[in-house]
């Protein structure tokens, strides 16, 4: 992957994979299945992660009443006043996409595929602990006709840190379920988040590095948003009296420019920063102006000669 890097991009974007790829623009489409998650159904806990919204962290996605080729075209509709393109990665984002049964799942996938035959991949959000044999059996047989990407939220690989955030799962759940689909050669995208509380910049680059271990396609790097009617959001000043305080911008780009730097060249950076809803985010609100986070990172990269892998140990 090392030759997706260029002057401008010190690190792997997944715009530049898609477009070698593709050659051309590759859309992605956020639907919602309106599936619940076990960290808020009652079957792990009520509360969810502590920063979770009340879209289960699909803010962005479609609207879940409506059948997903009304969800598809809304979003199109818009996306095409940007970009004219007609090669989609179709997005399961909200709540958790292995969470139900199989036949349901399967029902959800085949009817999502067969929206536009142009849905080059399907991307399914998930949690660890909603992989097991049966999900695998179904992956593979989509697989065969549609790639198909998993993305696990792990958001860090600290046990304090994940009782602390209500993650509901250890990181033996996620062992697990990374071995499972690495054998079933399924692309597995991890999201991790910069910023969580009481995180300091050594834990948050071991996360990355340990990371490493795997065949890993993907990262998603986000910066921990707080946001309104959340369990953070609010207990804030609690944790604030108990010393948290949010990264700067500075802190965010330092960080997460070091951790690209111990990241194998072979995982490609599906995002470095995050979306959140501008009426709904407390703070971090520099996280709002995604071009200049960018921007910075790239800016930082270049001033100080850093890549993508520069650290790794391969
Ligand atoms: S796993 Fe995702 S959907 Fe479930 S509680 Fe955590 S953030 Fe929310």
């Amino acid at each position: 992957m090392d030759k997706l890097m260029n002057d401008e991009k010190h690190y792997v974007t997944l715009n530049n994979y898609l477009r070698y790829k593709y050659h051309t623009k590759v859309a992605r489409i956020s639907l919602n299945a309106g599936l619940s998650c076990p960290n808020r159904d009652g079957k792990i806990s009520y509360g969810g992660c502590i920063y979770c919204s009340s879209n289960l962290s699909g803010d962005f996605a479609g609207e879940k009443t409506k059948p997903f080729k009304d969800q598809f075209d809304d979003i199109l509709s818009i996306m095409k006043l940007k970009w004219d393109t007609n090669t989609f990665i179709a997005y399961l984002q909200a709540g958790t996409n292995t969470y139900a049964d199989i036949d349901k799942l399967r029902k959800i996938y085949t009817e999502i595929l067969s929206i536009n035959h142009n849905i080059k991949v399907l991307s399914i959000a998930t949690r660890p602990d909603c992989i097991n044999e049966n999900v695998i059996e179904l992956l593979k047989e989509i697989n065969k006709s549609v790639e198909v990407w998993i993305e696990l939220g792990l958001q860090t690989i600290h046990e304090k840190t994940a009782l602390l955030i209500n993650r509901g799962y250890q990181l033996n759940t996620f062992e697990y379920a990374m071995n499972l689909l690495n054998e079933a050669n399924i692309k597995i995208i991890v999201h991790i988040i910069n910023g969580l509380p009481f995180e300091n910049k050594e834990m948050m680059i071991e996360t990355v590095k340990y990371l490493n271990n795997y065949n890993l396609f993907g990262i998603k790097i986000h910066m921990l948003h707080i946001m309104k009617n959340t369990y953070l959001g609010n207990n804030l000043l609690k944790f604030k009296e108990l010393g948290f305080n949010s990264l700067t911008i500075n802190e965010f780009v330092d960080i997460t420019t070091t951790q690209l730097r111990y990241l194998n060249t072979n995982t490609i950076i599906h995002r470095l920063t995050g979306d959140a809803p501008k009426d709904l985010l407390i703070e971090p609100t520099w996280t709002l102006k995604k071009f200049v986070v960018l921007n910075e990172i790239d800016k930082h990269m270049r001033k100080n000669k850093i890549y993508q892998g520069d650290l790794c140990i391969k």
